[in-house]
C-alpha cells in the first residue's frame, strides 16, 4: 500500500512514501511547515519539500488524499 497527494483538477499524483497519517498532516498543516521550512538550516525530509512542492503547484485545486493498493 502507497500513498499520495492528488490533485482532482488537474489528474496529477504524488506519491510520497509516507503513511497517510503523514500525508494528511503535511497538507493540513502547509503554512506551518513552509514556516519552520524558512527557519531551519537542516531542511526538511524529502517528502515533505515534494509533498510542499506538489502542494504549491495546485494552489487552490482541490488536492486529496490517495491511495494504491496494487504496490
Ligand atoms: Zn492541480
Amino acid at each position: 500500500m502507497r500513498y499520495g497527494l492528488a490533485c482532482e483538477d488537474c489528474g496529477d499524483v504524488a506519491w510520497l512514501g509516507q503513511g497517510l497519517l503523514h500525508l494528511r498532516w503535511l497538507r493540513d498543516r502547509e503554512h506551518i511547515v513552509r514556516e519552520v521550512a524558512e527557519h531551519t538550516s537542516s531542511g526538511l525530509d524529502m517528502w515533505m519539500m515534494e509533498g510542499l512542492e506538489f502542494l504549491a503547484g495546485h494552489r487552490g485545486h482541490a488536492v486529496v488524499l490517495v491511495s494504491d493498493k496494487t504496490a
